[in-house]
């Protein structure tokens, strides 16, 4: 035993819990909050709402957000469950369409240069499925705010756009990105764009924090991301928190090698993926950043037992967590007793966590 007192009761409701993690300020314990996402096969048969539906239906998208909450016990509601929200609303067209798997991009919005001069930034009111994104926001954020818990909805962030997530296929936006930097420029700057005024949407929909997803930026050299990326990243963290909403910078992969420029953003919180160790993490970080992650959702969430889930959520918490969740999003074949193994984690162990009053 360190000496500390443990309290197993919550002095905290998750809402208080959450925003004084991202103002850095003391808490009872870790919040353990869905910020990536949380449509599992186990939920869908708890709630009723199974994918694809739940993709594309408001009411559906709401019951298996809520479940995450209502049956998994984590500490808010995340929707939606995939990454293509912009990518749709601009004509980008995906395919197979599963139950326990996301669906597959079939063709991307802009597939060629010429294509960036015709992108259009959409109307969240009225394109692809953003619409019932905005309705299930609305549902969601009075049941959420009498809960006290927050709501976390994502926006993809301009370099992630441009280079994937629907908008282009990497394949050659890669090429582009090396060879016609000035096209790749105007794409960039039309996706934060696109980006804020769908973040606007969301915010004045209800929304409380932004997961802003930075899925692509681990693929980038950081002598490149410290041109294009860093500028319009940042301009597009500083905006979304000028509107008001907590932002959470998330990228996917192995971030080590752009991890120092992530830190530039001043988001409110960076959520690393699992490939990162979340103790070097800290090191580079310091104590002035907060931390979200990152338990392992492609094997450890997966395939091992509750006992070991609590292991490593553990391990997360010790090594400087500040919110305590998956790195990438739950796969949709994650046993629901894992995910209550890992909120079980927070309450047993979050009063070690680096913000915990002491
Ligand atoms: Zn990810």
């Amino acid at each position: 035993m360190d000496g500390r007192k443990i309290r197993m009761v919550d002095e905290m409701r998750p809402i208080e819990r959450f925003h004084a993690v991202m103002e850095k300020n003391p808490v009872d314990r870790i919040p353990v909050a869905p910020v990536t996402q949380t449509g599992t096969v186990d939920l869908m048969e708890a709630s009723g709402a199974y994918w694809p539906e739940a993709h594309k239906d408001a009411e559906k998208m709401v019951k298996l957000g809520w479940a995450a909450y209502e049956v998994a016990g984590l500490e808010g509601v995340r929707i939606p469950f995939y990454i293509y929200a912009e990518a749709e609303a601009c004509g980008a067209e995906l395919t197979k369409w599963k139950k326990d798997n996301h669906p597959v991009l079939k063709k991307a919005a802009v597939s060629t240069l010429e294509d960036i001069d015709r992108l259009e930034v959409p109307d969240p009111h009225r394109d692809g499925r953003m619409p019932q994104i905005l309705e299930a926001t609305r549902i969601l954020a009075p049941r959420c705010r009498k809960e006290k818990i927050p709501l976390i909805l994502t926006v993809i962030g301009p370099t992630a756009l441009s280079l994937n997530a629907g908008m282009t296929d990497s394949m050659y936006s890669m090429v582009w990105f090396k060879r016609n930097p000035e096209e790749m420029e105007k794409l960039m700057r039309k996706c934060l764009e696109i980006g804020l005024v769908y973040a606007e949407a969301l915010i004045d929909a209800g929304a409380d924090t932004i997961l802003y997803n930075g899925a692509f930026d681990a693929g980038i050299a950081p002598a490149d991301y410290e041109k294009m990326p860093l500028r319009y990243n940042r301009e597009g963290v500083r905006k979304i928190k000028e509107l008001g909403a907590y932002v959470i910078y998330h990228s996917c992969m192995d971030i080590r090698r752009v991890f120092p420029q992530l830190l530039k953003l001043e988001a409110h919180a960076i959520s690393l993926s699992q490939e990162m160790d979340m103790a070097e993490a800290r090191a580079i970080a310091g104590e002035d950043t907060v931390l979200a992650g990152n338990v392992d959702p492609t094997y450890t969430l997966i395939k091992k037992s509750p006992e070991e889930v609590i292991e490593e959520c553990k391990y997360c918490i010790d090594a400087g967590s500040d919110i305590l969740c998956p790195g990438c999003g739950f796969g949709p074949k994650t046993p629901l007793e894992n995910m209550k193994a890992m909120v079980e984690a927070g309450k047993k162990y979050g009063h070690n966590a680096r913000l915990a009053k002491r």
